[in-house]
Order: structure tokens, then C-alpha cells, then sequence
């Protein structure tokens, strides 16, 4: 039966949240801070999309798949949304690394990760590497700002909108997507989301030599996007200062360097811009999504930290499912790890 739902926050986990509850023919009414969507961590200029394998198939692991394929599923549907499934190269940190991401690699299917030598992905690089890696043809990059006005479109979001109490709206449902300020909205159930402060830098095309793919080593960079390619990414966790700082750009750029050796030789870190947002980050870097008290109808959606492009289609899938009581689209021990209970917080389920 269709709810009256109000999701606060138009970032990457409110829109889809959203979108996915509107696709059920719910009446869902997005609040948002800000006078437009995407002005927070989901603003960034180009992120990565792509998944993590692992030796054990983890939970982590697990569920990054489920985010990426049904990410690729959705995306598909959204031809507003700018992105591009380039592939990216993950390039290992030293021998002992290269050798298990060649044991991941074996075990699964070609077209969704495969271990290429050091020859190979220089040359899919077009740049010298200093290792092997793993390479994922069908991930890429996305431009999040235009993701989440895609997600958005024709649904109600009242911008310049700040909720200080829950309970001035008045709705079936709530669905907390508001990033690292979740807390503060719900105190008593001491939900230990925290900010993870992080700087991209924002490297003009014209200083670097061409490059189209993603890469990944500890950091990452970009294919260029309207001129700029985006090279990150710093974390200071609790840190709530927005001003970007020239240790950041220096420390991306030392990042770019281990990544690909001498490519952005030219780049002077005193006259690179960038931007600063803050990461919702959870204790155990899962996402925390589910009903805080299905009986008061309280919801969240949130604690993407550093994936949050990966992790918010299939948790809004999930959380949607929660709600309008339909089959679940994940495992029950992958529910349970995302649960926002798993912390024994109050959740009152
Ligand atoms: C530097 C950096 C680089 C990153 N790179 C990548 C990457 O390459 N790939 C990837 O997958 N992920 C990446 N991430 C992570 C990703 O950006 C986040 O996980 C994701 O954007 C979080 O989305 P969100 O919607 O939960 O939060 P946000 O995008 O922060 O949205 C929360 C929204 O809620 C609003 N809000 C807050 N409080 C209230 C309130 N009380 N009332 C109304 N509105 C409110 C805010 O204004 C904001 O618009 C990166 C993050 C950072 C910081």
C-alpha cells in the first residue's frame, strides 16, 4: 500500500532512497538543507565506481558486487546521469599483493575482474606502472552531482529545508539520508556514524599527459571530465574544516605518484583547487541501513564512508523492499551486516 515517506537529505543515498520508493508508488517528499541537491560529499566532480573482491568472498566484498551490478542496472536507465564505464586498474602495492590479487583474480568471472602483469596494465594505463593488477573492465567513473538530479527528477524535494526535530514532519515514514549529520537527528540512539573529512584535488587536463582509464593504489585518479581530472583523496576522520589546505593537495599528489610514477611531475600543489566534503563513516566500514524502529516507521539509509556510489543503489533497494514488506534483494547475513541493530544501539525494531 502506498506511504506517506519524507527522506531528509538529497545526496546519493536520499535520491535513491527516494527514487526507488517513488518507482513503488510511494508519496515521497525529500528534505534538503542545501538550495540544491548533491552539495555534499555527493558533489564531488568524478568519483570511482567499482567493486573489491576478496580471497574469502567477505561481506564487504559481497556486497559491493550487489552494489555495483545493480548499479550498472539502474544507471542504465538514467541516460541523464554522466558516467563512464572506461575500466579501471588496480594496481598492486608490491609482489606479496600482486600475487593474492592474482589468486582473487582466479576466481572470478573475466569480464568482472581479471589480474593483468605489470606489461599489460602499463599499456592499458598508456603509462608505465610499477606492478600488476587487477583490472575491471565494466567500472569506471560517474559524475555524482548529475547521478542524484537524475535519481531526483519529478519527484518533490524541498530544498533550503534543514530538520532540527522529526517531529515536525508529518509522514507515514522517515528515512534519515543526511550523511555524516544522522546523528544528531536521532541522539538517543547514539548511531556512531562519524565524519570522515576528504580533499580531491582537481588536476587541470592540459598539466597531465592523457590518460582515459580509472587507477587505483592506495589513491586514485580519473579520466579528465569537462577538463578535470579528479585525484584523491585525503581522510582525517572528526576533522570539520571545509577549507581546502595545501597539505592536502600535497599529500594527493605524493598518491598520484605511487600510482603512476612521474605523471603529474608538473603539478604545483599551491595552485591546484579542489574539494572538501565529509564521509559518513561506520565503525566496520559496512553501510548502516534499515529500520531504527520499524514501528515508529524510522529509517535509515547512511554510513556509505569512501563507496558510497557503489553502496546506494542496493541499499536503497534494500530499504525500499523493508518498507513496502516485499522479498528482500539480498542475503539474510548480508541484511544483518548492514542492520543498523548490529551496534546495540536503541534501535526499537
Ligand atoms: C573526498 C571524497 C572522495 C570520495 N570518492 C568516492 C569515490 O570515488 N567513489 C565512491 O563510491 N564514493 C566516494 N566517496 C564517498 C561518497 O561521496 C559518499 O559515501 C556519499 O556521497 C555519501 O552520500 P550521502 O547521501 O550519505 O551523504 P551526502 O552526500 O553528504 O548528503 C547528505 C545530505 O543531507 C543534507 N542534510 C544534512 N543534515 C540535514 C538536515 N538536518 N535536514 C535536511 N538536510 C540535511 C546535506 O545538506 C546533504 O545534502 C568520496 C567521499 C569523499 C569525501
Amino acid at each position: 500500500m502506498a506511504r506517506s515517506i519524507a527522506v531528509i537529505g538529497a545526496g546519493i543515498a536520499g535520491a535513491s532512497v527516494a527514487h526507488a520508493l517513488a518507482q513503488r508508488g510511494h508519496a515521497v517528499t525529500i528534505f534538503e538543507a542545501a538550495d540544491a541537491p548533491a552539495q555534499g560529499a555527493s558533489g564531488n566532480h568524478v568519483g570511482v565506481f567499482r567493486p573489491l573482491p576478496s580471497l574469502d568472498d567477505s561481506r564487504l566484498s559481497r556486497l559491493l558486487r550487489a552494489g555495483f551490478l545493480r548499479g550498472h542496472q539502474l544507471f542504465a536507465t538514467l541516460p541523464e546521469a554522466r558516467l563512464g564505464w572506461t575500466g579501471a586498474l588496480h594496481i598492486a602495492r608490491d609482489p606479496k599483493h600482486e600475487a593474492t590479487q592474482q589468486r582473487i583474480a582466479a576466481g572470478q568471472p573475466a569480464d568482472f575482474c581479471r589480474f593483468v602483469t605489470r606489461e599489460a596494465a602499463s599499456e592499458l594505463a598508456g603509462w608505465p606502472v610499477e606492478f600488476g593488477g587487477w583490472w575491471f573492465p565494466q567500472a569506471g567513473w560517474i559524475n555524482p552531482p548529475s547521478l542524484v538530479h537524475a535519481l531526483l527528477a519529478g519527484l518533490d524535494v524541498r530544498y533550503d529545508q534543514r530538520i532540527d526535530r522529526l517531529a515536525d514532519i508529518d509522514a507515514e515514514d522517515i528515512v534519515l539520508a543526511n550523511g555524516y549529520e544522522a546523528p544528531a537527528l536521532v541522539p538517543d540512539f547514539k548511531l556512531p556514524i562519524r565524519a570522515g573529512r576528504g580533499l580531491v584535488s582537481h588536476v587541470p587536463e592540459s598539466t597531465t599527459p592523457p590518460f582515459h582509464i580509472v587507477a587505483t593504489r592506495l589513491g586514485y585518479v580519473t579520466p579528465a571530465v569537462d577538463g578535470i581530472r579528479c585525484a584523491g583523496a585525503t581522510s582525517q576522520l572528526d576533522d570539520l574544516d571545509a577549507a581546502p589546505r595545501r597539505g592536502d593537495h600535497i599529500e594527493n599528489l605524493q598518491r598520484l605518484d605511487l600510482l603512476l610514477p612521474g605523471f603529474g611531475k608538473a603539478l604545483d600543489p599551491a595552485t591546484l583547487n579542489g574539494r572538501v566534503s565529509f564521509r559518513p563513516m561506520s565503525p566496520d566500514r559496512l553501510p548502516i541501513v534499515g529500520p531504527l524502529s520499524a514501528s515508529e516507521g524510522l529509517w535509515i539509509s547512511g554510513g556509505f564512508g569512501a563507496r558510497g556510489l557503489v553502496f546506494a543503489s542496493i541499499c536503497a533497494e534494500l530499504l525500499a523492499c523493508q518498507i513496502s514488506g516485499e522479498p528482500l534483494p539480498l542475503e539474510a547475513d548480508l541484511v544483518a551486516a548492514v542492520s543498523p541493530g548490529r551496534f546495540k544501539t536503541q534501535a526499537r525494531v
